[in-house]
């Protein structure tokens, strides 16, 4: 019988519960279904909740190397163009937090973390391995790849992202829910981005149904652009190239100052997001579920990245309890993550529409709030999230 445990699908998600399980002694598996291990050529935030799953995983320096580190955490009104608040990242923040804030180019991260799996004489990797179903008995898990190959393990955990095929046998609650956001992302060099927007901010640009992201990225070589523009796309889409006229057609009615950003950006390409309800059941015997395909979000939290790697210390750390009986640990695990990522999944969809979208009196009082609080107040605010580490326990979604 093999001995390992199987990961269907080499994200973030699945190589970050590779490393943690490895940490604990316990080989794996990863089935990889792309040719390649790697991922799209964008940024992504990380709240110092990330940086405790690194240190947790292994790779907390050299993901620390490859970080830029922003001062605050910027809020524009995308109608008048002026400042609606300011989150400082500074001291005060990382006291209260244990770490910082930062954002990192999303390659960076996922090589660092493939890097540290390949140094790992615990982990296989295997790319062109596509999982479409799984059998299961009292011993073990067989897992039923594309081309008609199987691989048996001891258990079977499905970190293959928001189409999730694990998630049809285990959950089997269709396909997931278009939110009808259509986002667009581009990469800019340095030298294009507006010189008197080239702050040392992850700044989001709030207007009436649409919204723009942007902050530096790799050693401010270059800044990451996302926007989005909620215009009921039907359909899901990912990674479409589109035209910059395309783009520009949800941002007519912003400030010059913010829809000029669009100008600058090339290469963009479409995504229409998706999200689903929060399900408490994410196992089924020797099967579990982790990050996307467990607890799918909108991006509006820039935690989903930040989510899989807490399963993925969760996760070790309960298997280490139960001394690696992971039909043991599965049970306990969804126990302790469930309420958490719930609440960012749900809250999520909650900040698109009272934050990110809102229009008229609606983002006036969104404006009055955020304006009212003090950056204590803010920490307090955002203590839930920032201050987990999925090491909490049962009660990481309150405390
Ligand atoms: C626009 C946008 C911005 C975002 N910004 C942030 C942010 O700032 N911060 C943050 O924390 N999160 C962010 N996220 C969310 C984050 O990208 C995801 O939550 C995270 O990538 C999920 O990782 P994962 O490993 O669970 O899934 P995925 O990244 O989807 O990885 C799944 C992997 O499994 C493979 N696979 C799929 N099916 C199979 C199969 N059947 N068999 C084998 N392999 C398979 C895929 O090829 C892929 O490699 C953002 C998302 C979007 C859309």
């Amino acid at each position: 019988m093999n001995q390992e445990i199987l990961i269907a699908g080499g994200g973030i998600g699945g190589l970050a519960v590779a490393l943690g399980l490895a940490r604990q002694g316990l080989p794996t598996l990863v089935l990889e279904k792309a040719s390649k291990f790697g991922e799209i050529g964008a940024g992504i935030q990380l709240g110092p909740n990330a940086f405790h799953a690194f240190d947790y995983l292994g790779v907390g320096d050299s993901a620390r190397s490859l970080a830029v580190y922003v001062d605050s955490l910027r809020l524009m009104d995308a109608l008048s163009a002026d400042e609606i608040c300011r989150i400082p990242l500074d001291e005060a923040f990382r006291n209260r937090f244990g770490n910082p804030y930062a954002v990192i180019h999303r390659g960076d991260l996922h090589g660092v973390l493939l890097k540290a799996c390949e140094e790992s004489d615990l982990i296989k990797l295997r790319t062109s391995a596509q999982v479409v179903d799984y059998d299961q008995d009292g011993t073990g898990v067989r897992a039923i790849l594309a081309d008609g190959g199987t691989v048996d393990g001891t258990a079977l955990i499905g970190a293959d992202g928001l189409w999730s095929n694990i998630r049809k046998r285990v959950v089997g609650d269709g396909p997931p829910r278009v939110s009808g956001h259509t986002t667009y992302r581009s990469v800019i060099p340095f030298d294009l981005m507006p010189e008197d927007l080239r702050w040392n901010a992850a700044t989001l640009w709030a207007g009436p149904k649409c919204h723009i992201v942007h902050y530096p990225l790799s050693d401010w070589k270059a800044f990451n652009l996302v926007v989005t523009y909620h215009n009921d796309a039907p359909e899901p889409v990912a990674g479409m190239p589109v035209d910059k006229s395309e783009v520009r057609q949800g941002f007519e009615h912003i400030h010059e100052r913010a829809r000029q950003i669009i100008e600058h950006g090339n290469d963009w390409k479409l995504w229409v997001l998706c999200d689903r309800d929060p399900v408490s059941i994410w196992v089924d015997g020797r099967v579990a579920l982790l990050g996307d395909a467990a607890h799918p979000m909108l991006q509006y939290f820039a935690q989903g990245a930040c989510m899989a790697m807490e399963d993925a210390v969760c996760l070790s750390a309960v298997a280490a309890e139960l001394d690696g009986d992971m039909e043991a640990a599965f049970p306990e695990y969804q126990a302790r993550r469930v309420l958490r990522t719930a609440r960012v999944q749900l809250q999520s969809r909650q900040i698109g529409d009272h934050i990110y979208h809102a229009a008229g009196p609606h983002a006036a009082l969104r404006n009055a709030i955020m304006q009212s609080k003090s950056p204590d107040d803010w920490y307090d605010t955002l203590q839930w999230i920032y201050g987990g580490t999925g090491l909490e326990g049962r009660t990481g979604a309150v405390t």
